[in-house]
């Protein structure tokens, strides 16, 4: 791993980079992954680079959805365990939810080593490398879940998604949690209770954040963080660029 001096500005988010491209060496993330990072690296430019309080709500919405579920199912694919493995793990246990890996581009080999890395930070009994259900509405190999798992789910976890999936998702009548830094993205407009942060920030979060339940209007939340957004770039324009 390249070694990043913490003195630089951007420290944070090169080190984020180095564990995408770490997970790219160990085969867990896919190439294609790395440029969905960047599209979320950009909107997480437009919130300043940290939680803003309708991502707080949002997560403690989603802990309270997770809490109260009979069948809690977190899915995870490359980038999110290369990012967050640790956090995916401790957040299944703090909510009873089961971990089942999920491919865009799935291939046997990425399905094995991602379960290995969650096995490393303690997760048990990892879910999809013995796929025996399908998501209806998806061609078969992005379709393929477990029955146990996703497929019977309640309450499902899907950071980080592709638009179709939560989608399909949600048509089987799942209330869909997602992580997703672009609050115009299929799967923002999709979900449930959509949490608008980097993951990175939303799982440390949710190992301690309480839970909130009630009703929770995601359409409002959403509009609250496009608010948020043109209203900092709004402040920025006025203020001009130059000192920053
Ligand atoms: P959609 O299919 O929902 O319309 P998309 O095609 O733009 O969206 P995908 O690649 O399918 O995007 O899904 C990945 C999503 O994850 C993107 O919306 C991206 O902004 C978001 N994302 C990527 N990295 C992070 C991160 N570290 N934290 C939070 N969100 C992220
Ligand atoms: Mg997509």
């Amino acid at each position: 791993m390249t070694e990043i001096p913490k003195t630089h500005p951007r420290y944070e988010s090169l080190r984020v980079r180095e564990l995408l491209v770490e997970g790219v060496e160990y085969g867990i993330t896919s190439k294609a992954g790395l440029i969905a990072h960047g599209r979320g690296e950009a909107f997480d430019y437009l919130i300043g680079e940290k939680t803003i309080e309708p991502a707080r709500l949002a997560e403690r919405a989603a802990l309270a959805a997770l809490f109260s579920a009979r069948n809690p199912v977190i899915s995870v694919n490359g980038n999110v365990v290369a990012l967050v493995p640790e956090e995916t793990v401790k957040l299944a246990e703090r909510s009873d939810a089961k971990i089942e890996v999920n491919l865009f581009h799935r291939t046997e080999e990425r399905m094995h080593r991602i379960s290995s890395r969650l096995e490393e930070y303690g997760g048990e009994n990892i879910l999809g490398l013995q796929p025996d259900a399908e998501i209806p509405g998806l061609d078969h190999a992005r379709g393929l879940c477990s029955e146990e798992g996703i497929y019977s789910s309640d309450v499902v976890l899907v950071p980080l998604e592709d638009g179709d999936r939560a989608q399909a998702l949600s048509k089987m009548g799942k209330t869909v949690v997602t992580v997703d830094l672009n609050p115009l993205s299929r799967t923002s407009r999709t979900a449930d209770i959509t949490i608008v942060d980097n993951i990175t920030r939303a799982f440390s979060n949710m190992r301690e954040l309480e839970p909130l339940g009630g009703s929770f209007d995601n359409d409002k939340n959403l509009s609250k963080v496009l608010d948020f957004m043109s209203n900092r770039l709004s402040e920025l324009s006025e203020k001009g660029l130059q000192k920053r």
